[in-house]
C-alpha cells in the first residue's frame, strides 16, 4: 500500500521511461497519442538530463499524433489547401447546418450545437469508419443521420470552393502520399497509445518503421480499497499521498480521478488540508486546464469590450472595478471601487449601467479622470468603425487596440507588473483572439457583435493550464493521464458505474455504424476493452498502485469496479492510518485576538443599532460601526426590502404630520377623515414621488411603481383603520431626532414615532413590517435593544413619562401592537386581548431599570474596543448579519468542531 511499511521509490526506473529516454537521446522521435502526454514525455525528458547534472541538451523529438499527421501531410500536399482550425471548422459547419431546412429554423445556440455535433460525427467517421465518407455508402441512412449525411455532402463541396480540408481528414489525405513517396524515413516510437485505431494503423504501416513502447512490468504492489462515502476515499487518498512524500520527498505520484473538472474544488481543498502533514504545501497540480473565459484576465477583456457598447450589469461592474483589470493601479481601483460604494449609499443602485449612464452620476466621489479619458477614448475609436461589417482579423486587431486604450494588462506593455501566470493567459487570450482572426479564412466579414459572440465561444472553449510546475503530485483524468509515470499511482472512483466508463453513441450517427467501427461507447464490450487497456497502462506505469471506491456516492449504494478487481483482487478495508482525523487540520492558523482597541472619540454613527450589534455579536458592532463594514445586497430591478420599507415610514410620517405634511395629528382627526382611502392616496403619491431617489424612480417601470403606490395605501389605510380602535391619544412626534448619551457613548436617535396617551404618559413607537416580538428584548443579551434604548435614554423622565414601548406591527391583515405597556387597556387598545403578552406582561420600573443597566454595560464595552467574534445565538444570529467573509466565523466553528445548527431565519 502507497503510505505502509518501507519502500524504495526509483524515480525513472519503469521500462517504458527508460526505453523512451534512451530512445529520444539517441535522436529517434517519439509519437505521443495528445498533447498532453507529448508535455509530460517531454517534461520526463528534462527533468532526467537535470537529475544528471548537465546544464543543456538537445530539444528531444517528441510530437503528438494530431500535428504529426498534419505538418507531415503539410510538407507533401502540393495543394496549398489550409487545414481549418477547429474554430473556422465549426463555422462552415454552422453555416450549412443553418441553410438546411433541418437547421434552419434553429436559433443560434442549438444551432451552434448541433453543427458541433456534426463535426464530431465527421471526425468520427474519418476516424473508425472512412468508408462512409462516400455519399453512396450513407444512401440508406434515415432521419437525423440523412441530415447529417446531407450536410457532410455540403461540407465537403465547401471545402472544396475555399480549398480547405478539415484536420480530421488529414490521416486519409496523408495516407497515399506516404505510400507513394519513395525512401526510407526516421524510426517512430509511440507513446501513450491506449488503443491504435485502424486509420493510425494504416499510416503508421505506410510511415514504414515505427513500435510501440514496451509496457513496463504491472505495479508489483497492488491494492484496492474500500471506504464509506466520497469525502473518506478523498481524504484516504490525500493523506496517502502526503505520507508518502514526507518519507520519499523526490517520489512523484498519479491521482487518476474521475469527473476531475467537477471535483476540482472539492479535490483541490481535500489536497491543501493534507499537504500541510507532508511538510509542504501546493504540491500537486491538475493535469485538465480550466475554460479560459473562466480566468480573470480574459473575463476582465471580455467585459471591458461589452462594456464600450452596451450596459454591463452591476455585479459585473463589481468584479471589474475590483479585480483590477480595468485599471492603472491601486489608487484608480478604490476610486472607482468607493464610488460604486456611494451610488449604493445613495440608494442609486441598478441592476446594469451603461458607460454614459455612470458616467453621469454624482454620488460624492469622483470617477477617476484618467480612467473615463479612456474608457471614453476606446469607446469613440470603437464607434469610428462600429457600424457595418468588418474582416474578423480587422475586429481582433481593433480588440488588441480597445483593451490597450482601456488599460487592460496588454502583451505589448502593461500599466502594471505581471507575474508569470498572467503572461501565460496573455499568450492564451492571443491564440484565442488570432482563431477568431482566423475566421476571416474563406472571405466572411461580419459585425463587431457576431465576432464578440465568436470570441466568447473560442474562450469557453480555449482551454488554459498554467505551465507545469512539475509538482511531486499530478491529479488526472484516466483518458489524460497517458504519458504519465509516476512511482505511485491511487485510481480513485473505481466503481461498477465508473470504471469502465460509459457514455452515450453519437445521436446523429446510425448506431450499427458505431458498432460496427467500434466507435466509443457503442458496446459494452469495447469499454471494458478500453478502461482494461487504460489500466494496464496505468499499471505498467508506477511501481505502486491503488485502487479505491466509496460504498455510497450521492445517496445510492455502489459497488466495485470488476476491472479493479482483476488487477487487484477484492477491495480491503482502508488501513487505520489513512483515516483522515474526525475533524481535519484547517489550512488557516488560529490566532486567538484578545486584544482590545478603546474607540477614539465618544460619538458613533449608526444610532441605536451599534448597540443592538454590540449584543448579537461583539464583533459585529466593531466592524459596522468603526470599520464601516457593510453588506452588499445585489441591485434589483425592483425595489429593495430597505426601499419599501422607508417608502412606508415616509408615508406614515406624512399621514401623521399634522398641518406641515396636511396630515392629522390626534386620534379625534383620524376619526372626522370621511375617506380615509383618498386621504392616503394623496400621501401615498407624494412619498413615492418625493422619497425614492430620482435616479432609482426612473429606472422602473411606471406601472410597476403604481403598483407599490397600491400596495401602500392598501397597507396605510387597514392600519389607520386599526389605530381608529384606539385610546384617544395625540402624536407629539414622528421621526423624532433625539441625542442620548449612554455610558459615555454619544448616539443620535431618530425615533419613528412617540405619542401622548390619555394618561399623560409617552408611547414609544417603532414601525416594522416583520414579524418581530418583544422577547428580543430579553436580558441577560437582548437581540434588539432599539426600544429599550429610546424607552430608558430618549426620553426626558421628568417631562416625558414612559407609558409604554411597542412595534407597530403593519401587515396586511395581521396589524397589532406588540411590545410592553404600563396600561395596555386604559391607554391604548380598550378591546386588548386579555390574554395577550401585551395585557399580561406589563411594563414596570424593575424591568426598565435593567435595560438600562444592560445598555450601559454595552455601551461600555463598545467604548473599550471589546470585539470577540461570538454571536448571539450561532448560526441563526450569523445568517442575519453580511460579515462572515470578515470575521471568518464559519471556518472557524469548522475548524474548532462546532456542529452547525441549521435552524436559521428571521423572528
Ligand atoms: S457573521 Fe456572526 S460572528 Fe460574524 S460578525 Fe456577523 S454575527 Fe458576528
Amino acid at each position: 500500500m502507497l503510505a505502509q511499511g518501507s519502500r524504495s521509490l526509483k524515480p525513472g526506473t519503469l521500462n517504458s521511461e527508460l526505453e523512451i529516454d534512451a530512445w529520444l537521446r539517441g535522436g529517434g522521435l517519439v509519437l505521443a497519442a495528445s498533447e498532453r502526454a507529448a508535455r509530460s514525455l517531454t517534461a520526463a525528458f528534462h527533468r532526467a538530463r537535470r537529475a544528471e547534472g548537465l546544464r543543456a541538451w538537445p530539444v528531444p523529438g517528441i510530437r503528438d499524433w494530431h500535428s504529426f499527421v498534419c505538418e507531415t501531410w503539410q510538407e507533401r500536399s502540393g495543394d496549398g489547401r489550409l487545414v481549418l482550425n477547429a474554430l473556422q471548422e465549426r463555422a462552415l459547419w454552422a453555416e450549412i447546418v443553418g441553410a438546411s431546412g433541418q437547421g434552419g429554423v434553429l436559433l443560434d445556440g442549438p444551432r451552434q450545437r448541433m453543427a458541433a455535433l456534426a463535426m464530431q460525427a465527421h471526425e468520427l467517421l474519418c476516424t473508425y469508419a472512412p468508408l462512409f465518407l462516400s455519399a453512396g455508402a450513407r444512401s440508406g441512412w434515415q432521419q437525423d443521420a440523412a441530415a447529417l449525411s446531407g450536410w457532410i455532402k455540403e461540407f465537403e463541396v465547401a471545402c472544396r470552393e475555399r480549398n480547405a480540408m478539415s484536420a480530421a481528414r488529414a490521416p486519409l489525405e496523408l495516407l497515399p502520399a506516404l505510400e507513394a513517396e519513395r525512401g526510407e524515413r526516421p524510426g517512430l516510437l509511440l507513446a501513450g497509445f491506449d488503443r491504435l485505431l485502424p486509420v493510425q494503423r494504416k499510416v503508421l504501416d505506410a510511415w514504414g518503421q515505427w513500435t510501440a513502447a514496451r509496457a513496463g512490468e504491472s505495479a508489483s504492489q497492488m491494492r484496492f480499497y474500500e471506504m464509506a462515502d466520497a469525502q473518506a476515499e478523498l481524504a484516504a487518498c490525500a493523506l496517502s499521498c502526503a505520507r508518502i512524500l514526507k518519507e520519499s520527498p523526490h517520489a512523484r505520484l498519479l491521482v487518476i480521478a474521475q469527473d476531475l473538472a467537477k471535483r476540482r474544488g472539492e479535490i483541490e481543498r481535500a489536497f491543501l488540508q493534507f499537504a500541510e502533514s507532508s511538510g509542504a504545501a501546493q504540491r500537486f497540480e491538475f493535469s485538465l486546464g480550466v475554460p479560459l473565459s473562466s480566468v480573470g484576465l480574459a473575463r476582465g477583456a471580455r467585459l471591458l469590450m461589452r462594456w464600450l457598447r452596451g450596459p454591463l450589469e452591476e455585479h459585473e461592474i463589481d468584479w471589474l472595478f475590483s479585480s483590477g483589470y480595468a485599471t492603472a493601479g491601486d489608487a484608480e481601483t478604490y476610486a472607482l471601487t468607493g464610488f460604486m460604494r456611494g451610488l449604493r449609499r445613495r440608494g442609486w443602485q441598478r441592476t446594469q449601467w451603461t458607460l454614459d449612464a455612470l458616467f453621469a452620476q454624482k454620488p460624492g466621489a469622483e470617477l477617476p479622470r484618467a480612467w473615463v479619458t479612456r474608457m471614453a477614448q476606446a469607446r469613440r475609436r470603437l464607434e469610428e468603425f462600429v457600424t457595418g461589417v468588418q474582416a474578423p482579423l480587422a475586429w481582433a486587431e481593433l480588440a488588441s487596440e480597445l483593451l490597450q486604450i482601456a488599460g487592460w494588462p496588454h502583451p505589448e506593455g502593461s500599466r502594471r507588473p505581471l507575474v508569470s501566470a498572467e503572461f501565460q493567459v496573455l499568450r492564451r487570450w492571443q491564440q484565442a483572439l488570432d482563431a477568431c482572426a482566423s475566421l476571416g479564412f474563406d472571405g466572411r466579414r461580419v459585425s463587431w457583435d457576431a465576432f464578440l459572440i465568436e470570441l466568447k465561444r473560442a474562450l469557453d472553449e480555449a482551454v488554459f493550464a498554467p505551465e507545469s510546475q512539475d509538482a511531486p503530485i499530478q491529479i488526472a483524468g484516466a483518458a489524460e493521464s497517458a504519458g504519465l509515470s509516476a512511482d505511485a499511482v491511487w485510481f480513485m472512483g473505481a466503481t461498477e458505474d465508473a470504471w469502465p466508463a460509459s457514455g452515450s453513441t453519437h445521436p446523429l450517427l446510425p448506431f450499427e455504424v458505431q458498432r460496427e467501427a467500434g466507435m466509443p461507447y457503442a458496446s459494452a464490450q469495447l469499454d471494458w476493452d478500453v478502461a482494461q487497456a487504460m489500466t494496464a497502462r496505468l499499471a505498467a506505469s508506477a511501481s505502486e498502485m491503488t485502487f479505491s471506491y466509496a460504498r455510497q456516492n450521492a445517496g445510492l449504494e455502489a459497488r466495485a469496479s470488476r476491472i479493479a478487481i482483476q488487477f487487484a483482487g477484492h477491495p480491503q478495508r482502508l488501513p487505520e492510518e489513512l483515516h483522515a482525523p474526525a475533524i481535519g487540520k484547517p489550512a488557516t492558523a488560529i490566532f486567538q485576538d484578545v486584544s482590545q482597541v478603546p474607540m477614539h472619540g465618544d460619538s458613533a454613527t449608526g444610532g441605536a443599532t451599534v448597540l443592538t450589534a454590540q449584543s448579537q455579536c461583539p464583533f459585529k458592532a466593531f466592524a459596522a460601526a468603526r470599520l464601516g463594514a457593510q453588506g452588499w445586497e445585489p441591485a434589483q430591478a425592483g425595489l429593495i426590502s430597505a426601499q419599501r420599507g422607508n417608502l412606508l415610514h415616509e408615508v406614515l410620517h406624512s399621514v401623521w404630520g399634522g398641518a406641515a405634511t396636511a396630515g392629522i395629528r390626534t386620534h379625534a382627526e383620524l376619526m372626522a377623515v370621511a375617506d380615509l382611502r383618498a386621504f392616503v392616496e394623496d400621501h401615498a403619491r407624494r412619498a413615492v414621488v418625493e422619497s425614492m431617489p430620482a435616479n432609482a424612480r426612473e429606472q422602473m417601470p411606471k406601472r410597476y411603481l403604481e403598483l407599490e403606490e397600491m400596495r401602500l395605501i392598501a397597507l396605510v389605510t387597514e392600519w389607520l383603520e386599526f389605530e381608529r380602535t384606539r385610546v384617544p391619544f395625540s402624536v407629539a412626534g414622528t421621526e423624532v431626532k433625539k441625542d442620548a448619551t449612554i455610558a459615555g457613548l454619544h448616539l443620535h436617535l431618530r425615533l419613528d414615532r412617540i405619542d401622548r396617551l390619555n394618561d399623560g404618559t409617552f408611547l414609544v413607537i417603532d414601525y416594522k413590517t416583520g414579524n418581530v416580538s418583544p422577547k428580543l428584548w430579553d436580558l441577560p443579551r437582548p437581540d434588539d435593544v432599539q426600544l429599550p434604548v429610546y424607552a430608558g435614554f430618549a426620553l426626558n423622565r421628568q417631562t416625558e413619562p414612559l407609558g409604554g414601548l411597542v412595534f407597530a406591527k403593519v401587515r396586511a391583515g395581521e396589524n397589532e401592537f406588540a411590545g410592553r405597556m404600563g396600561n395596555a387597556q386604559g391607554a391604548l387598545l380598550p378591546n386588548v386581548n386579555a390574554r395577550s403578552s401585551l395585557a399580561k406582561n406589563a411594563l414596570t420600573a424593575e424591568e426598565l431599570e435593567a435595560w438600562r443597566d444592560s445598555i450601559e454595560d454595552l455601551a461600555r464595552a463598545f467604548i473599550e474596543g471589546r470585539a470577540p467574534v461570538d454571536p448571539r445565538e450561532y448560526p441563526k444570529t450569523c445568517v442575519r448579519c453580511d460579515l462572515q467573509a470578515l470575521c471568518r466565523v464559519y471556518e472557524n466553528r469548522e475548524a474548532n468542531g462546532e456542529a452547525e445548527d441549521e435552524e436559521s431565519g428571521d423572528e
